[in-house]
């Protein structure tokens, strides 16, 4: 299953960026994926190419245009699911990210200024979604860590179908975080002098034993940094 994605953005030629590369760049290749950067200036309705005004009611910054993203959506003949990108969205977490790989076509707009009119939001109900609690200056590096995050969930992409279940957010790992990883050496000097092993557990090929260890250094480690994620578990 491929799926597309429509781009409708300011900035069409940050696309695709990171994504063209390694993986994602290898599954575009095979179009396991593809993409659509639509200019939203083309779309602009008068000779001056406006995409943005001043906010009614007075403030800081502009807003882009309800007329102008509505022309620029109706350009592409099947939007399916629409989503903007915005810091007031549902968060981006593995499920959602999951969720949205079963498409086969979203259509992603990028806010740029203090974002878009609202009233083109409701009007052709576009789905929020924020990638964190923090503001960018634009929807399009969020556009692309979105794609990133389901672009690598797509069958095929990562090569080892069980991998994402074994990650952290993923089902085999209980939805906590991932345990610590090691490789060779097996001893390891640092530029301090100091030499570090690799957990005796993980060196003996008693899987029960490596499970159980693992389960337990994932649990610690939520605890520490996520413990929110360990209430979720839990309740
Ligand atoms: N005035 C907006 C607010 O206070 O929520 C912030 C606008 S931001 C400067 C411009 C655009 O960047 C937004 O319209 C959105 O598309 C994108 N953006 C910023 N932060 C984001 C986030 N955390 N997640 C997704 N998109 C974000």
């Amino acid at each position: 299953m491929a799926i597309k994605f429509n781009i409708l953005t300011l900035f069409p030629d940050m696309f695709p960026s990171m994504l063209g590369q390694s993986l994602a760049g290898k599954a575009l290749e095979r179009g396991d994926w593809s993409y659509n950067a639509v200019n939203i200036r083309d779309y602009a309705t008068n000779h001056h190419k406006n995409v943005d005004d001043t906010p009614y009611g007075g403030g800081a910054g502009m807003v882009m245009r309800a007329d102008v993203i509505e022309h620029t959506l109706l350009s592409i003949k099947k939007p399916s699911r629409k989503i903007y990108l915005s810091p007031r969205g549902r968060v981006l977490t593995q499920n959602l990210a999951k969720e949205l790989s079963q498409e086969d076509c979203l259509t992603i707009l990028c806010g740029r200024y203090e974002g878009v009119d609202q009233r083109v939001l409701e009007a052709h109900e576009f789905e929020e979604i924020s990638i964190g609690d923090y503001v960018l200056s634009g929807g399009e590096p969020a556009a692309l860590i979105l794609m990133d995050a389901i672009i690598r969930l797509l069958p095929n992409v990562m090569g080892n179908a069980e991998t994402a279940d074994n990650e952290s957010f993923g089902s085999a790992t209980g939805g906590l975080l991932e345990y610590p990883h090691y490789t060779r050496p097996a001893q390891w000097m640092d530029a301090h002098g100091v030499t570090h092993k690799v957990p005796e557990v993980l060196m003996n090929g008693n899987h029960a034993h490596i499970d159980a260890w693992r389960k337990e250094q994932s649990e610690a480690i939520t605890k520490k940094v996520r413990p929110d994620l360990l209430e979720v578990k839990f309740s």
